[in-house]
């Protein structure tokens, strides 16, 4: 093992800004005459106990209107189209340099099709040794495999509370993100924090 330590990377609010794009696609569902109560009905009906992805929320907000859905998708997709669009400020800078010392994991909760959309899009996967994805809100399958490899040598940064509890309960050190917006300045102290646990 050439680096001594691993992180365990949480995508979604912890490196590019998902409010963001869920925004959009109610601006979109607006387009569509759908008033934002019920884009909101339609988005929890569509993520609940599953991840989201763009058709099943078509589904939910157009119901038995295959035509509708058909387009919704179709103008949808170009909100995951832009490259970096979503890209928290100093995220890449941050990855680059942790990624010299660190081995980067990528650990998103989502379904598969729809996060790869959204890290082609980041264009972040290239720092990361490997790419992720659980269908598992609290990822604990997965944070029990890193715990069984690599023992207490793991942080794991990720902005759900859950997510952190579970990676204690394992013995493996959490960073909590902040929700919400964040910049370099908040990237530099977090690298420091992380480099000061890990020295
Ligand atoms: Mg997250």
């Amino acid at each position: 093992m050439d680096k001594p330590y691993a992180l365990v990377v949480d995508f979604d609010d912890t490196l590019i800004d998902s409010g963001k794009y869920k925004q959009n696609l109610f601006v979109l569902a607006k387009d569509f005459g759908v008033t934002l109560a019920k884009a909101n009905f339609a988005y929890l009906t569509a993520t609940q106990n599953k991840p989201f992805t763009i058709k099943r929320f078509s589904k939910s907000l157009f119901l038995k209107d295959i035509q509708k859905q058909r387009q919704f998708q179709t103008k949808a997709r170009l909100i995951f189209f832009k490259p970096k669009q979503y890209n928290f400020l100093g995220v890449e800078k941050f990855l680059k340099s942790l990624g010299k010392t660190y081995k980067l994991y990528l650990l998103t909760y989502g379904e598969k099709g729809h996060q790869s959309l959204k890290i082609k899009q980041s264009q972040l996967g290239k720092f990361f040794d490997s790419l992720l994805v659980t269908a598992q809100v609290g990822k604990r399958d997965k944070l029990l495999k890193f715990q069984l490899k690599w023992g207490k040598l793991v942080g794991v940064l990720d902005d759900s509370g859950n997510v952190c509890e579970n990676a204690k309960n394992l013995g493996l050190k959490s960073f909590k993100i902040k929700k919400g917006f964040k910049n370099a300045n908040y990237y530099n102290k977090l690298e420091v924090r992380i480099n000061n646990y890990f020295k």
